[in-house]
């Protein structure tokens, strides 16, 4: 098993956090924010890939609010935009043809027009950040599922740690690798952590709601104050519009 992943998961699920693997996945999207604003953006390798991939909107905007490669940024998007332009006009003109083989030839013009957005959609989607993301989630969650099996201070960790409800699907889906009686064991640990940081939440929850009436104006918040950002993050793990800072109060 890579020990290059083990320390960032140990770390992880050492650390005071609410869901190690967005932990773990927030680090990566950092790390590869930093390498494509980098020097990276100038050398061929890369450009080959993101004049192809360009960013989704989620990096793109984060791209954008980071202050550093401004001109790496340009030159990337120069080059990816031309590309992007030879393939959306070039299916775009021949849709639009009246000649034989456009769009409005023969009586299959819908499926055409459906396959011309396609291609958009589907560009407009791709991502290298997030593939690497992906990628490296993989060898996580791997490393969990190996850890969990061999490395009894990890299970001691895992048993005591709740993560959001997206990630709870990817440790699901990474559970399929396992014999099914170590599969048992680790989801019952799942639904304990999951049942644990449902009920936490309803009751947080809750009390902020009932902070509204003017009986309880007076009584301590708890740790209510942040129970909506907590909620949404466990639901979502998106952590981009959940976070205490930007809420109106
Ligand atoms: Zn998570
Ligand atoms: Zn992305």
């Amino acid at each position: 098993m890579e020990k290059i992943y083990m320390i960032p998961v140990n770390d992880a699920y050492d650390s005071d956090c609410e869901c190690p693997l967005c932990t773990l996945r927030d680090n990566s999207e950092k790390n590869y924010l930093d390498y494509y604003l980098g020097p990276s953006l100038m050398e061929p390798d890369t450009r080959v890939i993101t004049n192809k991939t360009g960013f989704c909107p989620v990096h793109m905007g984060m791209l954008n609010n980071s202050e550093a490669g401004r001109l790496g940024l340009g030159l990337m998007l120069h080059t990816h935009l031309k590309d992007m332009d030879a393939e959306v006009c070039d299916t775009l003109a021949k849709s639009a043809a009246p000649s034989s083989g456009g769009l409005f030839k023969g009586k299959d013009f819908k499926a055409k027009l459906n396959q011309a957005a396609d291609l958009i959609d589907k560009r407009v989607a791709t991502c290298p950040i997030c593939d690497n993301i992906n990628e490296a989630m993989g060898h996580y969650t791997d490393v969990i599922i190996w850890m969990y099996k061999h490395d009894d201070q990890f299970k001691a960790k895992f048993k005591n740690k709740t993560c959001c409800l997206p990630h709870t699907a990817l440790l699901l889906r990474a559970a399929t690798s396992m014999s099914q009686s170590d599969a048992q064991e680790f989801v019952s640990d799942i639904q304990n952590n999951a049942a644990s940081a449902f009920k936490t939440l309803e009751d947080d929850v809750e009390w902020f709601t009932l902070k509204f009436d003017y009986r309880n104006k007076d009584k301590p918040w708890g740790n209510s104050k942040n129970a909506i950002q907590r909620s949404m993050r466990f639901l979502s793990s998106d952590r981009r519009d959940f976070d205490e800072v930007r809420s109106k109060q």
